[in-house]
């Protein structure tokens, strides 16, 4: 839905440069012939007292248009896991201890090689590991619209407990709805405290089922690989629940993993098969990527000619190298395929001048009225614990009718890279009390668009909040 700022401009009769010119105070740089979104476009008009005719039709968002498939069709799939936590507390070793134990000599080929994610049968039951711990791989791939994992485990180790990225991979978890199996690591230290652990999931909002919550917590080593057979029952148990299923008998769709340009090999990308079936030879797009499937290999370094539902397979082939978290597609020719890379590589240049719309506090009201938004999201950080308790009780209950107010993550400490992924990836924004965030963090959060807010003062901070809601907030410079 964009429009193009001549066009626009000889549509509502006023010059095209004092278009640009507005434009160019909502920080949006353009020249006569670009696109503009619609919705900008609308603003504009809004300035010049005039209005812009309705869209026509209801253009498709999408370029390439993936049916759904028939209930029938749909068969269950293996789930994918991701292992988050706070460092050193034993995800690498939890992934290695799972691997060793699961990928038996019998299996042909026998070592994994690293291409970002491995498979392995628990009880003849197929489990997809993502081999890149933590949740910033996790949240980079949700900022970029791709959801691969189905279920979440998060390493606590006993004799630690919940750290800062503990609370925040919670948070991470929650903001995608993935759900949590807690692994409590390190059990064979003498410093071990299960039930202090527990205690504090339990402050944290994650209640588990021995204190009589839902979340299921299975006290493990990595290092002596002490119950990590009852972690993978578990992880089967919770993908049953949550029924995962998808058609094997489709072209294949899913998400790019990894990817990195290979000397020898030209692109080369790990790509997870969230639905259909991959074959060689198949015409794929991903991002501004295309190509026709020359090879697939599996994470055991073999060539394989298809790649079912939930499988991490590397694919070669590609004319570029797609970024992580974009959607392949396989197409239905060559031709096609072509066709909507060759778009998209015209429209990603014009949107790199487009601001895009994630929510800043000035627009909160403008997006409340249009029932853009019932909820302002917040990631909260502040310098000390007293505080950050005081202002998210207060922030909460500055919810009204139309918006709920909601802290998706609070804790004490910096502005952080982290905190600018998890708000851009659920639209929420950033408020800093008494912590600000780096000149990185900045440059992260600009790239990101996303709306960091700092002060020093509770007061002004709520005031600011309430005023937003009431579209009577002064536009910050
Ligand atoms: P990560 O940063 O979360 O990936 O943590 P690592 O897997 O690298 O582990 C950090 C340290 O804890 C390493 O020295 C591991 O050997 C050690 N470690 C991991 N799991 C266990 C465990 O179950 N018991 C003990 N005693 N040490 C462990």
């Amino acid at each position: 839905e964009t429009v193009l700022v001549g066009e626009f401009a000889s549509q509502i009769g006023v010059p095209a440069t004092q278009v640009i010119m507005s434009l160019m105070k909502m920080g949006i740089m353009a020249n006569i012939n670009q696109h503009i979104k619609y919705e900008t476009a609308e603003k504009i008009a809004f300035e010049f007292d005039k209005l812009v005719e309705p869209l026509q039709k209801e253009e498709e968002k999408e370029d390439v248009v993936i049916k759904d498939d028939l209930e029938e069709d749909l068969l269950p799939r293996p789930p994918i896991v991701t292992v988050m936590g706070h460092v050193d507390h034993g995800k690498t070793s939890l992934l290695d201890a799972i691997r060793n134990t699961k990928v038996t000599a019998g299996e042909a080929g026998g070592i994994t090689q690293h291409i970002g994610a491995y498979e392995v049968y628990v009880n003849n039951k197929k489990v997809v590991f993502l081999d890149t711990p933590g949740h910033e791989a996790f949240t980079q791939m949700r900022m970029r619209g791709a959801q691969v994992t189905d279920i979440a485990i998060l390493v606590v180790a006993a004799d630690d407990g919940i750290k800062p990225q503990t609370i925040e991979a919670i948070s991470h978890a929650k903001a995608a709805g993935v759900p949590i199996i807690v692994a409590i690591n390190k059990i064979d230290k003498e410093a071990a405290n299960i039930e202090r652990v527990r205690q504090e999931l339990s402050d944290n909002g994650l209640l588990v089922e021995e204190w009589g919550g839902d979340i299921i917590d299975v006290p493990i080593s990595a290092k002596k690989n002490q119950n990590i057979d009852k972690l993978l029952e578990m992880i089967l148990l919770v993908a049953e629940m949550e029924e995962l299923k998808a058609n094997p008998n489709r072209p294949a769709v899913g998400t790019v993993v990894e990817s990195n340009l290979d000397k020898g090999r030209g692109p080369v990308a790990t790509v997870i098969v969230s639905n259909g079936t991959l074959k060689v030879g198949d015409p794929v797009i991903a991002g501004t990527a295309y190509g026709k499937i020359r090879a697939l290999i599996n994470d055991k370094g073999k060539r394989v000619k298809k790649a079912p539902p939930s499988t991490p397979v590397e694919i070669l082939g590609l004319d570029e190298v797609p970024m992580a978290g974009d959607r392949f597609i396989v197409m239905q020719s060559d031709k096609a395929a072509k066709a909507i890379v060759e778009k998209r590589r015209i429209k990603s240049r014009d949107e790199r001048l487009e601001a895009s719309s994630k929510i800043t506090l000035e627009d909160v009201f403008d997006k409340m009225q249009k029932g853009e938004i019932k909820e302002l999201k917040i990631v909260l950080k502040a310098d000390v614990q007293g505080s950050l308790e005081a202002i998210k009780q207060s922030l909460e209950k500055v919810s009204s009718e139309e918006v709920k107010v909601s802290v998706i993550h609070g804790s004490v400490g910096a502005i952080t890279d982290s905190d600018v992924m998890l708000a851009s990836a659920s639209n929420a924004i950033v408020i800093g009390f008494n912590v600000r965030p780096s000149a990185s963090v900045i440059a992260l959060s600009d790239r990101e668009q996303v709306n960091i807010r700092t002060y020093r003062i509770i007061y002004e901070l709520i005031e600011d909040i309430e005023k937003a809601m009431k579209g009577m907030l002064d536009p910050e410079f």
